[in-house]
Parts: structure tokens; C-alpha cells; sequence
């Protein structure tokens, strides 16, 4: 997603080789312009897999959830990160550990807000190792519910949650896909990214010729 990329280039900051900041638009401002974008690109990608419910973790999952949520005309849930007095009954619950944090933390989801029917779209902001996205696909599960998908706003392809999840057999789609940090500069890359498929047609005087789908 040009935009997405022009806004990391601009206005991310790399903290090391493994952590970009971008709390100008995403983490704690939020560009509302480009989470309706954000929204509008989850919502193309995900359109054919029949979702029910969009699953996030707060708070910065939040704003891009809600904008796919929208677009997808479906409700949106965040799971907490924190114990609410008034979140207390029937949880379903899954121990993550934070990347950026260093910590595990106890996310829950109140059981009454996801049904074994629901086919449900996990988003987030980033992937790392995967560990938050494996959290709430297992609080999918234990609602009987179905992951139809994983939509990642900026996935760091050279850490090994993307390969953990497509393993996994998750439809995983990034908007933005960064391959580097090295040296305190953003390289975006193609890689993880599912081939598009090229299809060749027979034709009478040359043996092959490329006809190409794209996205
Ligand atoms: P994972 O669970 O995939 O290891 O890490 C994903 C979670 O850690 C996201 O929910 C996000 O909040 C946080 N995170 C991971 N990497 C980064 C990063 O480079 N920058 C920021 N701002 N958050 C990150």
C-alpha cells in the first residue's frame, strides 16, 4: 500500500534493527485519513471470506480494526489487555507475550461477543513473532469460532511471525511489508507475499505466451 509506505518513510522512526516507531500516525496519533485507507484495502482483501466479526488487540489495534470493521459492515471487538470490574464473567482468555513490552500479558474477550458461527478477522498493527495473533486466533477457537484471516497493517518479514502464521495455514495479508531496518533505514520487500500467479496460454506460432494476473 503506496500510502502506507510513504507515511512509514516519512514519519517512522527506527528505534533499532527490530523496532520502528510510528506513533505519528498509528500508535498514538492517529491519522484518520489513513485509517480509513487502511480499512477500505482490509476490507478488498478479506471481501470473499464471508466475515462476521473483526477481532483486535487494544489499544493500538483499535483504529485500524474499526475502519476494516466498517467497511466490511461488521462489528468490531478488542480484546483487554488489562482486568475490567466490569469484565469478569464467562472470559475467554490466552497469555501472550509483548514483544515491545518484554512481558506476558493475559488478553481476554468476553465469551458472550463471539459465536461458533463467526468467521472472524483478526487485525493488528504489527507483526513480530506472531505471538499476538496467535493469542487471539486461540480465543477464536475457544469460542468454536473460525480465523478467516490475519490483516497486518506493517509486518517486519525479517522476523519470523509471518512464516509462523502462513505456516499455520492463516490467510495473512500485510499492508505493508518491511524486509529491513538495518542501519536506522526502512527497506520494504516482497517477500512472504503470496506469488501472483502468472498463467500461460497456448498460442499457435510461439510455444508460450505470458498473459499475468495481477492483484
Ligand atoms: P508479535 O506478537 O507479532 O511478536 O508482536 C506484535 C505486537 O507487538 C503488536 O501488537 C505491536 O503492538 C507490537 N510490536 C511488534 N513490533 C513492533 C514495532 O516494531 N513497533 C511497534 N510500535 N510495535 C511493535
Amino acid at each position: 500500500m503506496e500510502l502506507l509506505q510513504q507515511k512509514i518513510l516519512n514519519e517512522g522512526t527506527v528505534l533499532s534493527d527490530h523496532v520502528l516507531k510510528v506513533d505519528a500516525f498509528l500508535n498514538h496519533q492517529i491519522d484518520p485519513q489513513l485509517m480509513v485507507e487502511v480499512g477500505k484495502e482490509f476490507a478488498r482483501r478479506f471481501q470473499n471470506d464471508r466475515i462476521t466479526k473483526v477481532l483486535t488487540l487494544e489499544s493500538s489495534g483499535i483504529a485500524p480494526a474499526m475502519m476494516a470493521a466498517l467497511e466490511l459492515g461488521v462489528p468490531v471487538i478488542f480484546a483487554r489487555k488489562r482486568k475490567s470490574l466490569t469484565l469478569v464473567n464467562d472470559l475467554l482468555t490466552a497469555s501472550v507475550y509483548s514483544f515491545t513490552k518484554k512481558e506476558t500479558n493475559e488478553i481476554s474477550v468476553s465469551q458472550k461477543f463471539l459465536e461458533p458461527t463467526d468467521n472472524v478477522l483478526i487485525i493488528d498493527d504489527f507483526l513480530a513473532n506472531g505471538q499476538a495473533a496467535l493469542g487471539l486466533a486461540s480465543i477464536v477457537e475457544l469460542a468454536g469460532a473460525k480465523t478467516a484471516g490475519i490483516g497486518i497493517v506493517i509486518e517486519k518479514s525479517f522476523q519470523n511471525g509471518g512464516k509462523l502464521l502462513r505456516n499455520k495455514g492463516f490467510k495473512v495479508e500485510s499492508l505493508a511489508r518491511i524486509q529491513s531496518l538495518e542501519g536506522g533505514k526502512v527497506t520494504f520487500g516482497t517477500e512472504g507475499q503470496v506469488p501472483r500467479p502468472t498463467i500461460y496460454s497456448q498460442n499457435q506460432e510461439t510455444s508460450v505466451q505470458e498473459v499475468g494476473v495481477g492483484r
